[in-house]
């Protein structure tokens, strides 16, 4: 399966905000076998949102959105997911009546706009927040607050079950120019996916589906590497 995250906001272009929820949900994808192709940070405008969410979603099994969601103005996911699927946006019942029972608000205590999701869009209630979520098509639409995006996901991961991927690092105390060849050795030699990090020491990442070869692999450059 391969997906794309979409963060969409100005304070992270801006440099304001660290984009913790691009990391935080590709670690969880990755983690469910996912395959992460793109990254993408787009400002609080409907015309970019809809238009990276159109151009993903036509290339991508899924996409997934972080932000936007409340009912300021800056706040236009929704309205930028609606436009990249040619719909509009309408106020939802089933998310109305769910933050009437569970978050005792009356409807008419609730800001204009926050049930509004695209039209035939399933809603995703906010267990942490106030403002829902949805799922359109293969479209995710999770809020900004990474509290509130952790607990939407859960809701939703029983969806992203491919098979996992397993991850081993070996560190390695020499020059990452000098690990060339036993890098190159290693991935000739198991079926597995080879990532070096230089930093003080250089991380050499391990990936793959079967975990004995993971294993094999780390011990195999653990014996031919000077390790940290
Ligand atoms: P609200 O309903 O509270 O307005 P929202 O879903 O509309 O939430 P945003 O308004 O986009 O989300 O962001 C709310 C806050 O969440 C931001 O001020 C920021 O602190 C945090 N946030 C938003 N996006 C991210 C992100 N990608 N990574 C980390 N934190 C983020
Ligand atoms: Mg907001």
């Amino acid at each position: 399966m391969q997906a794309a995250i979409v963060t969409v906001g100005d304070e992270l272009l801006a440099g304001e905000t660290i984009d913790t929820n691009a990391t935080w949900l590709a670690e969880q994808l990755v983690a469910r076998g996912v395959d992460i192709q793109r990254i993408t940070t787009v400002p609080d405008r409907v015309a970019d949102i809809a238009r990276v969410v159109n151009e993903h979603h036509a290339e991508y099994d899924v996409v997934l959105t972080t932000g936007g969601l409340g009912p300021t103005h800056d706040d236009r996911t929704m309205a930028g997911v609606a436009a990249a699927f040619g719909r509009s946006l309408e106020p939802n019942d089933d998310a109305l009546s769910w933050l009437e029972t569970h978050g005792g608000y009356a409807r008419n205590d609730l800001t204009a706009g926050t049930t509004k999701l695209p039209a035939g869009a399933q809603p995703l209630h906010n267990e942490v927040g106030v403002a829902p979520g949805c799922i359109l098509d293969s479209v995710y639409v999770l809020p900004g607050v990474p509290e509130e995006m952790k607990a939407m996901f859960e809701r939703i991961e029983a969806d992203f079950s491919g098979p996992r991927t397993h991850v081993t690092t070996v560190t390695a105390d020499e020059p990452e120019s000098a690990l060339l060849d036993r890098l190159e050795a290693l991935r000739d030699q198991f079926d597995v996916t080879v990532g070096s990090y230089p930093g003080e020491y250089v991380r050499v990442k391990i990936r793959g589906q079967d975990e004995s070869a993971v294993d094999e692999a780390a011990r195999w450059l653990t014996e031919r590497v000077v390790t940290a």
